[in-house]
């Protein structure tokens, strides 16, 4: 009797004790598979420092990165485009104008009409339509891409009402082309080469203006280039047509890039121009900047390896809307693969850019107790269903990671433009005046792009760091300002600018 009760004592202990074992097995498990996806996350973390010292030392670079490339051809990685744009808009002009837009998600046809009068409402006087630009067209041939625009065009004007009072001249365009080209004047230019997807190659080399007035010509329309400009230059151009302390221009979109206006006496490599005002506006494609400090991944490096354009665009790819959400997906493939929070590991997960950055925002935007927006988005895209809460967390913060680093870079490039023509408060890196001499003057940077315009934890990360950078003080003069569909209204602008 007596042993039988030891007996069953022995038993559930033994049985108590194997099911404790099991529990903090299990519970050990556990720990250290969430253990691991927070090194994950801290290993991100640490590579994407972005504190202030190092976003000076990117800074510096860029500002060092520009006299390079202003001292002769090659002589940086930042090309430092001549625009031959030595006179922008002052809100003068008038007539009816046309611009073409081609470079990014969609392709655009817009008509402007200028009264005279700087109007703050000119957005009234721009009829604009936008259409995708069908894959198939990004890598045809060039006959094939400017009949597709010229075509677009003709349509456009032929749905003109006869409400529009426009003369039967010539009319004058704008062509806005959102990629590096090498001008010759500011109504001709040829393409370097292509970026963001895009790749028709027997036009690489020639003159992208001259190709579409060909085209228009084919189609029998009675159409000038007169203009051929770059979507930062319309950008900037449209920025100051509303506010003339407008220096500089921002795209921050599926790509990025920017441009400025610069003394000519300070391209070196174009000594001799003569321009009618002292001045020229410098297209930077800053997208191509590189320098050791800017804090680079594991995934970066995977990113550009597996790009169809290696060691090329380096800072675009980690600033752009095009490239964002592919590093947190890349991010989030690790983590499955370390650990099983995120259940079994699925292949949609290894297909490259189907997190698109706006639902990368969406995620990083969920403000639902429950992370809903991140679980329907888990399970839509990668076809990850019933994520837990704290994976879900740990998803939202590599978005804010990625983000951040961004943002902060991009304020970090504005820094170095700023500095670069002394408006950063220190009086420039060939001034020898200290910070005290310089009375800082308002200073407006036109902004244009999705990635910017629609993401707001973006934006805010990007104020933030160009308020750290240069302080308080200095910040509250600099102005940052979107100008929507700028980049093709600007073209237009310009083409009235420069019409014959
Ligand atoms: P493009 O750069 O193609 O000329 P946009 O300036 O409109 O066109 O920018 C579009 C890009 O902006 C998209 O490719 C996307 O990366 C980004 N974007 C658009 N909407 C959002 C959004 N809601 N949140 C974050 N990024 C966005
Ligand atoms: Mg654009």
């Amino acid at each position: 009797m007596g042993r039988a009760v030891v007996g069953v004592a022995v038993t559930v202990a033994v049985a108590t004790c194997a099911v404790a074992a099991l529990v903090v097995g299990r519970r050990l498990r556990s720990r250290r598979k969430w253990n691991k996806v927070a090194s994950v996350v801290r290993e991100l973390e640490e590579g994407c420092d972005t504190s202030v010292g190092r976003l000076r030392q990117v800074v510096d670079a860029m500002a060092v990165e520009m006299h390079a490339g202003l001292a002769s051809e090659g002589g940086s990685k930042l090309k430092m485009l001549l625009t031959f744009v030595d006179n922008l808009p002052n809100g003068t002009e008038r007539g009816t104008y046309y611009a073409l837009h081609l470079g990014g998600t969609n392709f655009r046809v817009l008509r402007v009409q200028l009264s005279g009068q700087p109007s703050s409402d000119l957005e009234h006087e721009v009829e604009v339509e936008r259409q995708p630009i069908p894959e198939d067209v990004m890598t045809s041939t060039t006959e094939d891409l400017f009949d597709f625009i010229a075509s677009s065009l003709k349509d456009f004007i032929a749905k003109e009402g006869d409400g529009l009072n426009i003369s039967h001249d010539r009319r004058e365009l704008g062509f806005t082309f959102s990629f590096p080209v090498k001008q010759m004047s500011v109504s001709s230019g040829i393409l370097i080469k292509w970026t963001k997807g895009f790749s028709i190659r027997d036009l690489v080399g020639r003159d992208v203006a001259a190709c579409l007035q060909e085209a228009l010509t084919r189609k029998g329309l009675d159409v000038r280039v007169a203009a051929l400009v770059n979507d930062t230059v319309g950008t900037l151009a449209v920025g100051h047509y509303h506010d003339p302390d407008t220096v500089a221009a921002i795209i921050i979109g599926t790509g990025t890039n920017a441009c400025y206006l610069e003394r000519i006496d300070a391209i070196i490599k174009c000594q001799g121009l003569l321009m009618t005002s002292g001045r020229m506006v410098v297209n930077m494609e800053w997208g191509n900047f590189w320098s050791s400090h800017l804090p680079r991944t594991s995934y970066d490096i995977d990113l550009d390896a597996e790009s169809p354009n290696p060691n090329d665009q380096g800072f675009e790819k980690m600033i752009s809307g095009m490239y964002l959400g592919d590093i947190v997906r890349r991010v989030i493939l690790r983590m499955s693969l370390e650990s099983d929070v995120l259940g079994p590991i699925s292949p949609k997960l290894s297909t490259p850019f189907i997190l698109r950055t706006p639902f990368m925002a969406a995620m990083h935007e969920d403000n639902s107790p429950d992370l809903r927006e991140v679980a329907r988005i888990l399970n839509d895209i990668f076809e990850i269903p019933d994520v837990p809460l704290k994976a879900r967390k740990i998803v939202v913060k590599v978005c804010d990671v990625v983000t951040r680093r961004a943002a902060r870079l991009a304020a970090a490039g504005i820094v170095g433009i700023l500095k670069k023509i002394g408006r950063d408060g220190s009086g420039g890196i060939t001034g020898g005046r200290s910070r005290s001499d310089m009375k800082m003057r308002r200073t407006v940077v036109a902004i244009e792009g999705g990635l910017y315009s629609k993401y707001l934890l973006f934006r805010e990360y990007l104020r933030e760091a160009l308020n750290e950078i240069l302080g308080e003080d200095i910040a509250k003069h600099v102005i940052l300002k979107v100008t929507e569909d700028g980049s093709g209204i600007g073209a237009a602008l310009l083409a009235a600018s420069y019409s014959s």
